[in-house]
């Protein structure tokens, strides 16, 4: 028994340092890896209540020596960093680049780039969106930017200023993660945009709890008037549930996990007629 305390101790001081050292090793990875094109993008479908494919949700993925590191763990050293500002605006551009594909095969189809805090709240954002938009020659109503609660919180003035600067010029907003982020319902009042995304924690949990509180998003959504989408979707009872409850939208793996660029592609050009 005895010396167990200060090893187990010695053990813990270890995985922290080995955890800080990966952070470190990350970091300075991250610096040159859009230079080194590292990064691309996998698109994972949104379908509807008839099962159809009506947009794609652009998902990040670096390849670092041969390993795929997880976004989880990327994005928030970047937002720590800043550099999720230059990264995210690469995003917003490949993601677009992509919808052009798609609007040039005819597909009505949207896409949906998420956007963090930190870029949403970075002073050239609206003039960047605007200007990909024009380069691309991208309808406005065809792009969706995910957001999450937390950019509500705050200066509300400037945040809602910036949301409906770009919804004149058509484009879509999407509160990702919701019910995650502790938002007072005043805030939650407070917040025009156009899609809410439940949580997976509480799609998961759909046959316990989780199913009041799709059914409480329902019911304020129709009187706050936005549309609403499940994700991580994963099984055929998840999605009985949800379509009872009149879910219009959903995504998760029991449609389609993400998929590379061309396999999208493919995707859409043998999906049914919609
Ligand atoms: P998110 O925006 O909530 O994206 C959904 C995540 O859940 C994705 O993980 C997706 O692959 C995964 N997922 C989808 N359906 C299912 C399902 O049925 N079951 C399970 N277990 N998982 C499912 P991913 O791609 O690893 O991304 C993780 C997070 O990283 C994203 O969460 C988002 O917050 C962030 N992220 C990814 N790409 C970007 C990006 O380009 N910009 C920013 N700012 N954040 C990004
Ligand atoms: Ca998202
Ligand atoms: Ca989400
Ligand atoms: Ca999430």
């Amino acid at each position: 028994q005895k010396g167990k305390y200060p090893e187990r101790f010695a053990f813990y001081n270890l995985d922290l340092e080995r955890n800080l050292r990966r952070k470190i090793t990350l970091n300075e990875a991250l610096k040159g890896a859009l230079d080194r094109n590292e990064f691309r993008l996998m698109y994972q479908p949104i379908v509807n209540a008839s099962g159809h494919v009506v947009s794609f949700e652009a998902l990040m993925r670096w390849r670092y020596k041969g390993q795929e590191i997880s976004p989880v763990e990327f994005i928030p050293l970047m937002e720590q960093s800043g550099r999720i500002v230059e990264a995210g605006n690469w995003v917003l551009e490949e993601a677009c680049k992509m919808l052009a594909k798609m609007v040039q095969q005819n597909a009505e189809i949207c896409m949906c780039v998420n956007i963090s805090l930190i870029q949403f709240y970075d002073k050239g954002f609206v003039n960047n969106v605007n200007q990909v938009i024009e380069r691309y020659a991208i309808p406005g109503h065809l792009l969706h930017l995910e957001v999450t609660e937390s950019i509500f919180q705050s200066e509300q003035m400037m945040v809602n200023q910036k949301v409906s600067q770009l919804q004149q010029r058509g484009v879509k907003f999407s509160v990702d993660d919701f019910g995650t982020g502790y938002s007072s319902l005043s805030v939650i009042q407070n917040m025009n945009v156009d899609y809410i995304k439940i949580d997976r924690s509480f799609i998961q949990h759909i046959e316990l709890k989780g199913l009041a509180i799709v059914q409480a998003v329902m019911n304020i959504s129709q009187s706050l008037n936005f549309s609403v989408i499940a994700e991580g979707v994963e099984t055929e009872k998840q999605r009985q549930m949800l379509e009872d409850c009149g879910i219009p939208y959903m995504q998760g793996y029991y449609f389609s996990r993400p998929l590379e660029q061309e396999n999208a592609l493919n995707y859409l050009k043998t999906a049914p007629e919609q």
